[in-house]
């Protein structure tokens, strides 16, 4: 190769690496944007960016056709990128009550040519009307007056309901009647002429509260069953964040609650003021975010228990998979699906446990009483160990840890590399194990594990089949299961079934005299214990959902 080749190669790779760069600056610019805080009453919609639309689309504020914009979660309103502002000002999004329009604090300029809610601000009205969202219709949808599919279009035309996703022709509309019944959504949203919202001054910040719910008057008590989502959009790599989006598009805003910004307490606060129906929570994240919201729960004292049901987006998952919700999910969320999996799937009673450790007096260097709830498992020693390698891990380099399947490989690199360092060796002479009365005479094992699901570690079963000698294991049953791990490499052995692990037994509680520090974990939190008199009893059962249907058994409507 000549030098003016060389030459002339360095300058088209500098050429890609600038013009690279300059693209990832620019959609960084662009995606910080929308991070607008939540609860912001200025703000009008939620938007979320599209780097680029795959079907011809148009600007609702404009009318121009545009390739990348920003569409509204809520009411799916498309606008250009330097038109956010305009239309956060002049387009109205989805109403969230029906005292204020919708999350503006003032109402609304008159009525935007692009937008056409019927909605007179001034009437209470007795019911929602539907809100017309003007163009980007799908072709293939038809229109509920004429029964006619809806077909392409080279303009702005055609309107659909962000409610009840109805759509409508342009000529069409003023046939179709006012009232919007939700549609199929109707047995899970809270339309906004139900909820009255009032400000409230925190702290001089303006905050909206729900003062009052109401049922709506077309769906029967027995039907009408709200939903809750709760996730938080930092988890699960992107897949909270999107389905948050998703679900704020079908629900009331106030059902779509980001965890990132409100305690689960606190989401649940406005359902107290709920008639007397039966509810339901959608948590999606790992083991540890439904803990968190199964004890929120507990707090709900004399108010109607919701039901709980998971979208699996942490690590291990092992209360969702033995719930039938799955063992990690990725990927687009059909919301149709889960809600039909939702309405089929079987309330189930779910055994918790109470774990309280008192520390050793005289050892007592500032330690505390510790009382946690266990809802999956409890472990001492080397299953511990392996988690608590991997948490100290997780939080000095978390851009490592950001994918589930790599935490899976981190995992087990920790579970091999124990095997060599045996840093929970003779675990048995640490410690004493006292069940119904008995001290058990152990022999040399590295871990003790009280087991409440059937599903550990990710998706192991290690107490096995009921048999002749083995008795069955229930999460409802009142009782617990507790078993030894001889090792890091007996782990491994569970996981590929190869081994068998040593049952101790099936019993109701159980106490643990700790005498030297040794690591512990509660449902997959795992910390260091200092020497302690350790004791798990009876908590209390929940309701849970258990799901039966098959993604492949949901039906379209
Ligand atoms: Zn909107
Ligand atoms: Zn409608
Ligand atoms: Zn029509
Ligand atoms: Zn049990």
């Amino acid at each position: 190769m000549t030098n003016s080749s060389w030459d002339l190669l360095y300058t088209v790779i500098s050429f890609f690496l600038f013009f690279y760069i300059m693209s990832k600056l620019y959609q960084f610019f662009r995606s910080r944007r929308y991070q607008l805080p939540a609860e912001d009453l200025k703000k009008g919609h939620w938007w979320t960016m599209v780097e680029v639309f795959t079907e011809p689309t148009f600007c609702n504020y404009s009318g121009n056709q545009i390739n990348d914009g920003a569409c509204c979660d809520c009411c799916g309103i498309i606008v250009a990128d330097n038109f956010i502002c305009n239309a956060d000002a002049a387009i109205p999004c989805k109403q969230l009550s029906r005292s204020y329009p919708s999350c503006h604090t003032t109402l609304p300029v008159a009525s935007h040519p692009s937008t056409a809610s019927t909605t007179d601000t001034n009437i209470t009205p007795p019911t929602t009307e539907h809100h017309w969202i003007i163009g980007n219709v799908p072709a293939d949808l038809k229109c509920t007056v004429c029964n006619v599919l809806i077909g392409s279009s080279d303009k702005l035309c055609h309107f659909k309901c962000c409610w009840c996703k109805r759509a409508v022709h342009m000529l069409c509309k003023k046939l179709s009647s006012n009232t919007c019944d939700m549609g199929h959504m109707k047995d899970w949203v809270v339309p906004p002429h139900c909820i009255e919202l009032k400000i409230n001054r925190v702290k001089g910040r303006r905050r909206l509260i729900v003062q009052s719910v109401e049922k709506p008057s077309n769906v029967t008590l027995d039907r009408w069953k709200p939903l809750l989502v709760l996730a938080n959009r930092k988890s699960g790599n992107g897949d909270a964040s999107l389905l948050l989006s998703k679900f704020r598009g079908f629900l009331n805003l106030i059902q779509v609650v980001d965890l990132h910004d409100s305690s689960p307490t606190s989401a649940l606060e406005w359902c107290r003021l709920l008639p007397n129906v039966t509810w339901r929570v959608l948590v999606a994240g790992g083991d540890g975010t439904v803990a968190w919201v199964l004890s929120a729960f507990d707090e709900l004292a004399h108010q109607r228990i919701p039901q709980l049901c998971v979208v699996p987006l942490g690590t291990g998952n092992d209360l969702s998979r033995v719930l039938g919700w799955g063992t990690g999910h990725s990927g687009d969320f059909d919301v149709e699906c889960m809600l039909q999996k939702i309405s089929t799937a079987n309330v189930i009673r779910l055994d918790r446990w109470r774990l309280d450790i008192v520390p050793k007096m005289s050892f007592n260097l500032g330690f505390t009483n510790k009382r946690l709830i266990i809802n999956n498992y409890m472990s001492i020693g080397v299953d511990a160990q392996v988690a608590l390698n991997f948490h100290h891990h997780r939080e000095m380099r978390p851009i490592f840890f950001r994918n589930r399947f790599i935490n899976k490989l981190w995992y087990f690199t920790y579970g091999t590399k124990d095997v060599l360092d045996r840093e929970c060796k003779d675990l048995d002479k640490k410690l004493k194990l006292i069940i119904e009365d008995k001290i058990v005479d152990l022999p040399s094992i590295e871990g003790i594990v009280v087991l409440n699901i059937s599903s550990w570690g990710g998706g192991c079963r290690p107490w096995g089949e009921a048999g002749a000698n083995i008795p069955e294991s229930k999460h409802d049953d009142k009782l617990f299961e507790v078993f030894a791990l001889y090792s890091s490499f007996h782990i491994a052995q569970l996981r590929v079934g190869l081994a068998e692990p040593l049952r101790l037994g099936q019993v109701s509680s159980l106490k643990i005299m700790l005498f030297e520090s040794a690591p512990m974990q509660a449902d997959g939190e795992p910390w260091v214990q200092g020497p302690s008199n350790i004791q798990v009893s009876f908590y209390n059962q929940a309701h849970v959902l258990a799901n039966s249907l098959d993604a492949s058994q949901c039906v379209s409507q």
